[in-house]
């Protein structure tokens, strides 16, 4: 059963190119990544390749899952040479492909040496205490063989004395290095290593769970390994939750791999058997550690379900040379930024109120603060994230990567009608055991199209699920569809009071009085067009120097909106474009204000329904 349909999908095509390959296929393919010079932010990989004389492509992963794009990092590959019986061989780029290596075997040899560096840039993945290993950067792969039909024997040379976690299973170790168990190409760019001077592992398996999971962590200091026994406990719950959500799981066990860094990329990447996460070195000892732990490792777990094992057939292909198509992200990404945030809720790694105020924060992000939905509809955030999703700046217009907190209003909002329609009887937790379920086989991979979702839905409560979705999907409205929060017996309004939230998201700022998000240097990362700072001449990537004739501080713009209010007096900004001084005049008079839910009286608390806690463990 394993990858069927994937199996299927590309046969017809190539059908031959398989057959003339298929010897590659039945040797293993063996890959030594020497990571002794981390800290020099070099690796070095060796493979030995199983060939036959002739032509012969080698590609470098391009489309990476997960990633929803052609961003595999082919700039930081250098060094590269290949050999055979010690002769050097020569090697031609494609002309229209990049990452495509053409080479001549010459006769007698079977066997194909390749070395290449890979250089990890700054701020990515390595530390001068820590790596995250992503094997899709340190491997090249015989052209028209599907992943899955090749096996890699992967080693992993590292620092002395660096500890590691990984979903790989492991084959022997001896002093630094580790063989790992040979497994399949798309598993092996499935299971990530971290690794590092400062590292600890912690079981979060609950009581009675069969399936082993665990958090490794890898940080810049010892003092930041330090979870919390309250954000451990409420990590188990998180597993707990997520075992009573969707009533299987679709691995052999979990590793949530987490590097603790300010000189990392903060970012996270699902896998199938573990998740890649990155946040700021002292999360763990911060008062906000839930919301961050919440915001993050919970959406990156949930995709385990939706994205590694339900996954749409557009983004299901058998190499990483094959586009993916990506029109379905607002359900990849949309329903785990839903189901995310609900789990961290149902945990206790999230409160109520902070679940509350987050949903407040991205329902006024995508109402007032994206005039962007007015010209882009919600479905073509998906369609063109391969080239557009990775754009900074002016996100308000451009709308960016939308798919995420619009997806998550519009599930809420699937999650209050199949509520409704079903009479109270069926919840969004039915939706997901029956679409997500089903005998955990391991990693597997069950696509599914447009068609199967509007087909589960239906069968628990009876709507017009395809026209709804159209409808949302295909929207300019300026308003965000907000209908699950009332649907859930809420309603935003505005006020002079700051959102608590800390963490993920941080706090939206002045963006929702004079239309501006400011950094804390001044620099304006984000102008809503439109609003009175953008109308008074302020765009994206300005510096805001002076406020009312003092040298800026984000105390003084606050104080500057407060004390203009119900006055006639404008709000004078000093601000540098380029290296010219501007000065920008807002005529701007109602005040702070800042997102948040309320109850309303006339319907029932749904909401707060869908966050309570549903496993008896806690
Ligand atoms: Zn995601």
């Amino acid at each position: 059963m394993k990858l069927y349909r994937l199996r299927s999908l590309i046969f017809l095509s190539s059908v031959l190119a398989l057959a003339a390959s298929v010897a590659l296929a039945e040797e293993a393919i063996s890959v030594t990544v020497d990571a002794t010079k981390t800290r020099q932010k070099l690796l070095h990989t060796h493979l030995v390749i199983p060939v036959k004389p002739g032509p012969l492509t080698l590609l470098y992963p391009k489309w990476i899952p997960g990633e929803h794009g052609p961003d595999g990092p082919i700039a930081n590959l250098t060094g590269l040479k290949f050999a055979a019986d010690g002769q050097t061989i020569p090697w031609q780029r494609d002309l229209l492909d990049v990452f495509t290596f053409h080479l001549e075997i010459p006769s007698g040899v079977s066997h194909l040496d390749v070395n290449f560096d890979y250089i990890e840039p700054d701020g990515a993945s390595a530390t001068d205490k820590l790596l995250v290993l992503e094997w899709n950067e340190v491997v090249l792969y015989p052209a028209d063989v599907l992943a899955e039909k090749l096996t890699y024997e992967a080693k992993l040379v590292r620092p002395d004395g660096w500890k590691f976690g990984t979903a790989l299973p492991i084959e022997s170790e001896d002093r630094n290095q580790v063989s790992f168990k040979p497994i399949s190409l798309d598993m092996l760019v499935d299971s990530p290593v971290i690794t590092g001077e400062f590292y600890r592992s912690i079981d979060l398996t609950p009581p009675g769970e069969p399936v082993h999971h665990e958090i490794d962590i890898a940080a810049d200091s010892a003092d930041a390994l330090n979870m919390s026994p309250e954000n451990q406990k409420e990590m188990v719950n998180l597993v707990a939750e997520s075992g009573k959500l969707f009533g299987t799981r679709h691995y052999r066990d979990y590793h949530f791999l987490l590097a603790l860094s300010d000189h990392v990329a903060h970012f996270g990447l699902e896998h199938h058997e573990s998740n890649n996460s990155r946040l700021p070195e002292r999360t763990l000892l911060s008062p906000s550690s839930g919301m961050s732990l919440g915001g993050l490792l919970a959406h990156e777990f949930v995709h385990s379900w939706n994205g590694k094992f339900r996954r749409p057939a557009n983004l299901t292909v058998p190499y990483y040379q094959q586009p993916m198509k990506t029109d379905l992200l607002w359900s990849y990404e949309g329903l785990t930024d839903y189901l995310g945030p609900m789990l961290a809720a149902r945990s206790g790694l999230w409160t109520p109120d902070q679940y509350r105020e987050s949903l407040a924060s991205v329902a006024a992000m995508l109402g007032p603060g994206r005039p962007g939905r007015t010209w882009r509809p919600l479905l073509d955030t998906a369609v063109g994230e391969p080239g557009l999703g990775f754009a900074r700046g002016w996100l308000n217009w451009r709308r960016g990567t939308d798919y995420y907190d619009e997806g998550n209003l519009l599930w809420l909002e699937v999650a209050t009608i199949v509520h409704r329609e079903s009479g109270g009887r069926k919840s969004i937790d039915d939706f997901c055991q029956e679409f997500h379920g089903g005998p955990n086989h391991g990693p597997q991979v069950k696509t599914y199209t447009f068609d199967d979702l509007v087909k589960t839905l239906n069968a628990l409560a009876p709507f017009d699920w395809a026209r709804f979705f159209h409808t949302r999907l295909t929207s300019t409205s300026a308003e965000a569809p907000v209908g699950g929060i009332e649907n859930g017996g809420w309603k935003i309004e505005f006020s002079d009071k700051p959102l608590k939230l800390e963490g993920r998201r941080g706090n939206p700022g002045d963006v929702y009085s004079i239309g501006l998000q400011v950094a804390s240097d001044g620099v304006v990362t984000d102008a809503i067009v439109g609003s009175p700072a953008f109308e008074a001449g302020i765009s994206s990537q300005m510096k805001i120097v002076g406020v009312n004739g003092r040298v800026y501080t984000q105390e003084l713009l606050s104080d500057a909106i407060r004390s203009a209010k119900d006055t006639a007096q404008p709000i004078t900004l000093l601000v540098v474009v380029d290296d010219f001084f501007r000065t920008c005049t807002i005529n701007y008079h109602d005040g702070a204000r800042y997102p948040h839910l309320v109850r309303d009286g006339e319907r029932p608390d749904y909401l707060n329904e869908l966050i309570k806690p549903q496993a008896v463990s806690h």
